[in-house]
């Protein structure tokens, strides 16, 4: 079990150091920087693409496909065919198998601070 209060002390300790760097000029220490970037990748580890997933009405030639774990040829079928009304999503293998990538809140998480401190500070409505 992490110690989540240790945690927040560490990352708020974190941003203290990079002020204090940034005012002085310098680059942040390497070892915070590695520090970052290797947090943010194990935070994004388990939230992968994972089943394809087929939710809504799909047509007679295609109501044989299941409901999930299709191919990405068979999604592909399903998007193009003009009677499928289904909607076709590559689910989180993180969050449940009805939350599509796109939406995992880890991920839309991490690309909003990536996109922010990309546009200077400025938070996205
Ligand atoms: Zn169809
Ligand atoms: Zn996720």
């Amino acid at each position: 079990m992490a110690d989540t209060t240790r945690l927040d002390a560490e990352l708020a300790a974190l941003e203290h150091r990079g002020r204090i760097a940034y005012n002085d000029y310098e680059a942040p220490p390497r070892k915070d920087w590695d520090g970052l970037v290797a947090a943010a990748g194990a935070v994004l580890k388990p939230h992968q693409p994972g089943r394809i997933v087929v939710f809504g009405p799909v047509c007679k030639d295609h109501e044989a496909y299941p409901n999930f774990s299709i191919t990405a040829t068979e999604a592909a079928r399903v998007r193009a065919c003009p009677d499928c009304t289904a909607t076709v999503y590559t689910s989180c293998t993180g969050c449940h198998q009805s939350v599509p990538l796109d939406s995992c809140p880890v991920r839309s998480a991490i690309s909003r601070e990536l996109a922010g401190s990309k546009e200077d500070g400025d938070v996205p409505a």
